[in-house]
């Protein structure tokens, strides 16, 4: 297929590389030119504008920062520029509501677009591991999985236009907060005498085990190895999982969920990334608590 791939950064970079190894012909374009360089070495053909790099594509593919930068690429230089018939998927994380705004847009011209947001950091994008939360119609999910599947381990269809984004700032609001609470609970083990590797073994197979703990631990040298035995370099940026808890308590607002412990977290990240710990990954919260 001929696909047009915005947004060729941290994340899209390795996913366009991707969708070029899986033997789609990759049309690309980025504002930054360390970014197309990169992708023209990964194969792709590069372009000077969105509108130039979406003619005749068979589906267009976005990675961008953020949901204005989103709405506005959609509705200058992609609606009305990509044929009707190319299938359009943004894999940012944007808010439910301007997802869901692009979507009735694009539609409304004759487009069938998703919303796919993914799992899954720098490396599962590179490694083509990401696991990608789809919002869209059954006609249009069928349509996006085999082109998710070349950058990905799981296509899951989350449910109607939105769906995904709201999948994705879900997950990250329990994983902000179960952070949290493994982090606070490994600072009150130590102040209370317990060998950290002996709790950790203790809780990992009792009713305290969850994924901040086993798979992502953030205590150094205890449990597999995580970015806390790395000086909580790499991983996930404290940035960006604050960025997702925003994004969640402004869909909360928004639907009038009640969500106490994300609220707290969010404001705890909110701290620690004031504080000059942006960079960072999230787990090094624990050295706050
Ligand atoms: P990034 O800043 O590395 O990449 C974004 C790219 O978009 C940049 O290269 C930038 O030049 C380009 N860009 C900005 N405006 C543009 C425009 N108008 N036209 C064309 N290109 C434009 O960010 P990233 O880490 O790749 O993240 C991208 C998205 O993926 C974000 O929505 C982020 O929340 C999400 N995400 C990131 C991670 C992660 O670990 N980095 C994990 C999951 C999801």
């Amino acid at each position: 297929m001929k696909i047009a791939f915005i947004g060729l950064g941290n994340m899209g970079g390795g996913m366009a590389a991707n969708l070029v190894n899986a033997g789609h012909d990759v049309h690309a374009f980025d504002l930054a030119e360390a970014a197309l360089t990169r992708a023209r070495e990964n194969g792709c053909t590069t372009y000077t504008s969105v509108k130039e790099a979406v003619q005749g594509a068979d589906a267009v593919v976005s990675m961008l920062p953020n949901g204005a930068i989103v709405k506005s690429v959609y509705s200058a230089d992609v609606i009305g520029h990509a044929p009707t018939s190319a299938l359009l998927l943004d894999c940012s994380t944007i808010d439910v509501a301007t997802a869901r705004e692009v979507a009735t847009a694009a539609d409304a011209a004759g487009y069938v677009m998703v919303d796919a947001p993914v799992s899954g950091g720098i490396a599962a994008a590179n490694g083509g591991t990401l696991t990608f939360m789809v919002g869209g119609s059954d006609e249009a999910f069928a349509r996006a999985e085999p082109i998710l599947a070349a950058m990905g381990k799981a296509v899951i269809h989350a449910g109607a236009s939105g769906a995904g984004q709201a999948a994705k700032i879900c997950n990250n609001m329990l994983l902000g907060a179960s952070m949290v609470a493994t982090c606070e609970t490994f600072a009150m083990a130590e102040k209370l005498g317990l060998d950290l590797q002996t709790f950790y073994d203790i809780s990992s197979k009792a009713s305290g085990q969850c994924w901040s703990m086993t798979s992502y631990c953030p205590v150094p040298g205890v449990g597999p190895q995580s970015p806390a035995d790395n000086g909580y370099q790499g991983g996930f940026a404290t940035a960006l999982m604050l960025k997702d808890l925003k994004l969640a308590m402004a869909a909360a607002k928004d639907a009038g969920a009640d969500v106490p412990m994300g609220q707290r977290a969010e404001e705890l990240y909110s701290a620690f990334a004031d504080a000059g710990n942006a960079g960072l990954d999230f787990s090094a919260i624990i050295k706050s608590l």
